[in-house]
């Protein structure tokens, strides 16, 4: 009998098939970060992803055409087997590599093998949350940002700057850093600075200190890339932030979700269907014990009535139809609005930044 085949299957639901599958192969970290949205660290008992799963996870994900793993947790680099695991991601076939670390856990003879490893799909994005030990440990607790830097120090001096891409999370006290934070890159080398503003789910929902940029604050820096010739420099060379994105894209949203090209696994095996998109509800536990291509199988229906509300909402959002914004943005990230409101049918959580940015684009 012919086996059914998950990507036919996915595809007479509407779903693009898996490209980039992010695997959380631990939840034990080495931080207590006061923003970490999987809560991860302190004092439970770690979950490791065993290896022999997550190679077999890796197998079937290769078969089914699957471009690239990213490796993250908690911390991957608290599990013992995250070199093999990614080492066999690359003989299995997968052409990109991202490993997601805090940087502070890098021995000499992990970041010699990094290098033995190293091809140009291989990317290991590092979080900084400040360009000093004030604004980063605010977020991450005291010697954080010196862990990091070491980190940060021994992959340059093994020749890996090019692979580093340092990820900022935006928020209310650190988004002034960022021209610092590029000038740091630019002298290490380093390949690429990101940022993204603060999700306000796991530790960051509580109200605590770690809140998101204002309007204003993304104005004082979109002003400082018109005024700043090295600024603009740097970021054209090495930067993407989503503010300044907003400002120059003129691109028309058509699809809305891309479900199920980039799914998201915990370390329990519950597969959801974007790494921002996680509502139980739409999730599916098990992926360890079903494989894979079962999984996708079974999960067909439950994305694709996802992939619906995703082009529902964007005709349903009131707030939306007067946006300047709305061919570009239409309603934001799904994910983002359930995770910050527990709604599909809302506004994303940076809604408010972005319709300033978009009526400033129309006054300029
Ligand atoms: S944000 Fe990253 S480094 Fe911080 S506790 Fe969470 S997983 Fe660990
Ligand atoms: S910026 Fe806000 S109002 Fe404008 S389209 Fe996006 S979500 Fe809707
Ligand atoms: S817009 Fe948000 S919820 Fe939708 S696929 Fe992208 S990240 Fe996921």
């Amino acid at each position: 009998m012919r086996p059914i085949q998950p990507i036919e299957t996915l595809r007479q639901f509407g779903l693009k098939p898996p490209r980039i599958l992010t695997v959380a192969i631990t939840d034990a970290c080495n931080l207590v970060c006061n923003h970490c949205w999987v809560e991860a660290g302190g004092l439970k008992v770690p979950t490791h992803v065993p290896e022999r799963l997550l190679e077999r996870m890796i197998t079937e994900f290769a078969a089914l055409g699957g471009e690239g793993l990213r490796v993250t947790g908690g911390e991957p680099l608290c599990h013992p087997a995250w070199l093999n695991i990614l080492r066999f991601s690359r003989t299995a076939g997968l052409r990109t590599l991202i490993l997601q670390t805090n940087g502070m856990l890098f021995t000499d003879e992990q970041v010699s093998a990094l290098q033995e490893l190293d091809f140009p799909g291989l990317s290991i994005e590092i979080s900084l949350d400040g360009a000093t030990a004030l604004t980063h440990d605010l977020v991450r607790g005291a010697g954080a940002f010196a862990g990091t830097l070491n980190g940060i120090l021994k992959l340059v001096q093994e020749g890996l700057a090019g692979r580093i891409s340092l990820f900022m999370t935006e928020m209310r006290h650190n988004l002034g850093d960022i021209p610092a934070l590029l000038e740091f890159a630019e002298s290490m080398g380093i390949g690429s600075f990101v940022s993204g503003a603060l999700v306000r789910c796991g530790r960051a929902s509580d109200g605590n200190s770690m809140v998101p940029p204002d309007s204003d604050q993304y104005l004082r820096l979109l002003d400082y890339y018109d005024s700043n010739v090295r600024f603009r420099e740097l970021y054209r060379k090495i930067g993407t932030i989503a503010a300044i994105e907003w400002r120059t894209d003129n691109s028309v949203s058509h699809e809305g979700c891309s479900f199920i090209e980039n799914p998201y696994i915990t370390p329990s095996g519950r597969i959801y269907p974007c790494l921002l998109c996680h509502t139980d509800e739409y999730s599916l536990t098990g992926v360890y014990e079903k494989g894979l291509a079962a999984t996708l199988i079974e999960g067909a229906p439950l994305w694709s009535s996802l992939h619906r509300i995703s082009r529902d909402r964007t005709d349903a959002l009131s707030e939306c139809r007067d946006c300047p914004g709305m061919p570009c943005c239409a309603g934001g990230c799904m994910g983002r609005a359930w995770g910050s409101c527990g709604n599909f049918f809302a506004a994303d959580d940076r809604c408010e930044v972005r319709r300033t940015i978009y009526q400033n684009r129309q006054l300029c």
